[in-house]
């Protein structure tokens, strides 16, 4: 089978039907990247800047932040890398920052909150990006943000330090995106000026599932108990899909169930044309998509749903096993 992966790497993942979904990978250390050239991934669609902070006795300095950044943009073969930046707190805890102590973490002041209260660690990683981009084209990703304002506030302080940065005569991003992480299901409600200004989304499915559902993702008793192909999910992310659509915002999925082929399929099947995995699922995924008609797989899903079925997962797999996929 690897071969046969291996085989596909500079195709593109186009399905029967003619729609191409574009798969790349999940990143989050300099050690990841040479996954870039050996999966074919079309680029990083979720680096998580927090890694460097994890592995570190304390805050890297803002050159060794830039320096980070610049390596990644170095070895990024010119293709997009979209760096999300600080996601601490909740499962991620830095082990040099005081411990609060909050009864449910996940909700707690972590990621996009815990930046905007400590403006100068955000500021500091904004200005290690613009500095690592130097010239090159930047995407920027905020995490769990939860209403309209934290995106502005945010995106307010990077174009801040994009006229800063300019005024010190560095130079800056040739194009730059700044987009945000749908992971809260406040956020899909969000008002339309929100999907008019930010410049992408990126469904970040490991949290939403955990808040849709009210089912933490790192309680074993309850992580897998609802299905990820479950009815009311899957019509929940179309719903997001068609939303953003509509506004022409690009949209993409990066948790970890776009790693997974029947998921990724049915989200393909629900308009996604964009998916961020680990590496090594880019093979199988681009495999099964490219022996598929997305609308007959979207049609075996509607009447999935149509029939009261709790989850469409018997019927897709059922539809690809008459198919001897
Ligand atoms: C997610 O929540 O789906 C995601 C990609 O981010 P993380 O797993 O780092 O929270
Ligand atoms: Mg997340």
């Amino acid at each position: 089978a690897q071969e046969q992966y291996a085989a596909l790497r500079d195709l593109p993942a186009q399905a029967l039907c003619g729609s191409t979904v574009a798969l790349t990978m999940n990143a989050g250390l300099m050690a990841d990247l040479p996954s870039l050239a050996g999966s074919g991934a079309e680029g990083v669609g979720l680096y998580r800047t927090e890694l460097q902070f994890l592995v570190r006795s304390k805050v890297p300095r803002r050159a060794e932040q830039a320096a980070l950044y610049s390596r990644i943009l170095d070895s990024g073969l010119g293709k997009r890398v979209v760096f999300r930046t600080l996601d601490i707190g909740s499962d991620k805890v830095l082990p040099y920052m005081r411990r609060t102590d909050e009864p449910n973490p996940a909700l707690g002041w972590r990621a996009i909150r815990l930046g905007l209260d400590r403006r100068g660690v955000m500021r500091m990683q904004v200005q290690s990006l613009l500095r690592g981009a130097n010239g090159r084209s930047l995407a920027v990703m905020f995490p769990m943000v939860a209403q309209f304002d934290e995106f502005v506030t945010a995106r307010d302080l990077v174009l801040k330090e994009v006229e800063r940065e300019q005024s010190m005569g560095h130079t800056i991003p040739e194009k730059l995106e700044i987009g945000a992480m749908l992971e809260t299901p406040s956020l899909a409600f969000a008002p339309d000026a929100f999907f008019e200004m930010v410049d992408f989304l990126s469904i970040g499915g490991n949290d939403l599932k955990q808040f849709f559902f009210a089912a933490d993702r790192e309680n074993e008793r309850v992580r897998r108990r609802y299905d990820t192909l479950n009815v009311s999910y899957l019509t929940f992310i179309a719903q997001i899909v068609d939303r953003c659509n509509r506004h022409k915002t690009p949209v993409s999925f990066c948790g970890e169930d776009a790693g997974k082929p029947v998921e990724a399929l049915c989200f393909a099947a629900m308009g996604l044309r964009s998916l961020s995995m680990r590496p090594a699922s880019i093979g199988p995924i681009k495999h099964l998509l490219r022996q598929c008609d997305l609308s007959e797989v979207r049609t075996i899903i509607d009447a999935a749903c149509a029939s009261g079925a709790q989850s469409v997962r018997p019927a897709v797999e059922g539809w690809l096993t008459e198919r001897g996929i």
